[in-house]
Protein backbone atom coordinates (compact mmCIF):
# COMPACT_ATOMS: atom_id res chain seq x y z
CA UNK A 1 0.00 0.00 0.00
CA UNK A 2 1.08 3.34 -0.85
CA UNK A 3 0.00 6.64 1.20
CA UNK A 4 -0.76 8.94 -1.37
CA UNK A 5 -1.57 11.73 0.49
CA UNK A 6 -2.01 13.22 3.56
CA UNK A 7 -3.35 16.79 5.13
CA UNK A 8 -5.36 18.48 7.31
CA UNK A 9 -9.23 19.16 6.08
CA UNK A 10 -12.17 20.68 7.89
CA UNK A 11 -14.76 17.89 7.72
CA UNK A 12 -17.73 18.69 5.96
CA UNK A 13 -19.94 15.27 7.64
CA UNK A 14 -19.37 13.69 10.75
CA UNK A 15 -16.61 11.45 10.48
CA UNK A 16 -14.81 9.27 12.95
CA UNK A 17 -10.96 9.30 14.26
CA UNK A 18 -9.57 5.81 12.98
CA UNK A 19 -6.89 6.25 15.80
CA UNK A 20 -9.62 6.66 18.66
CA UNK A 21 -12.83 5.50 17.12
CA UNK A 22 -14.01 9.18 18.46
CA UNK A 23 -16.66 10.51 16.48
CA UNK A 24 -16.14 14.55 15.28
CA UNK A 25 -18.41 16.46 14.12
CA UNK A 26 -18.93 19.04 10.78
CA UNK A 27 -16.51 21.28 10.75
CA UNK A 28 -13.74 19.94 12.96
CA UNK A 29 -10.03 19.93 11.34
CA UNK A 30 -8.77 16.56 11.28
CA UNK A 31 -6.14 14.64 8.64
CA UNK A 32 -6.93 12.49 5.98
CA UNK A 33 -4.91 10.30 4.78
CA UNK A 34 -5.58 8.95 1.45
CA UNK A 35 -4.27 5.28 0.85
CA UNK A 36 -4.22 3.02 -2.63
CA UNK A 37 -4.07 -0.71 -1.56
CA UNK A 38 -4.05 -3.31 -4.74
CA UNK A 39 -6.00 -0.14 -6.78
CA UNK A 40 -8.48 0.59 -4.37
CA UNK A 41 -8.36 3.94 -3.01
CA UNK A 42 -9.60 4.30 1.02
CA UNK A 43 -9.13 7.50 3.28
CA UNK A 44 -8.76 7.56 7.33
CA UNK A 45 -9.16 10.48 9.26
CA UNK A 46 -7.24 11.20 12.56
CA UNK A 47 -7.31 13.67 15.12
CA UNK A 48 -5.17 16.25 16.20
CA UNK A 49 -4.02 14.05 19.14
CA UNK A 50 -4.05 10.69 17.68
CA UNK A 51 -1.81 12.26 14.59
CA UNK A 52 0.72 13.41 17.39
CA UNK A 53 0.86 10.02 18.70
CA UNK A 54 1.18 8.55 15.27
CA UNK A 55 3.88 10.99 14.59
CA UNK A 56 5.53 10.72 17.72
CA UNK A 57 5.97 7.19 18.13
CA UNK A 58 6.50 6.58 13.99
CA UNK A 59 3.49 4.38 13.68
CA UNK A 60 2.16 6.07 9.91
CA UNK A 61 3.57 2.83 8.31
CA UNK A 62 1.55 0.42 10.49
CA UNK A 63 -1.09 2.32 9.26
CA UNK A 64 -3.32 -0.48 7.33
CA UNK A 65 -2.45 -2.64 10.48
CA UNK A 66 -4.60 -0.65 13.48
CA UNK A 67 -8.11 -1.83 13.41
CA UNK A 68 -10.34 1.55 14.37
CA UNK A 69 -9.42 2.62 18.08
CA UNK A 70 -6.46 0.33 18.14
CA UNK A 71 -4.68 3.26 18.63
CA UNK A 72 -5.51 3.63 21.70
CA UNK A 73 -3.85 0.98 23.16
CA UNK A 74 -0.49 2.84 22.37
CA UNK A 75 -1.58 5.71 24.64
CA UNK A 76 0.10 6.16 27.81
ZN1 LIG B 1 -8.22 10.19 17.40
Amino acid sequence: MDQLSLKIIKIRKPQKCWGCAGEFPVGTELTRSVIVDQGEFSSDYWCNECEALLNSLELWQLEEGFAMGELLNYKE
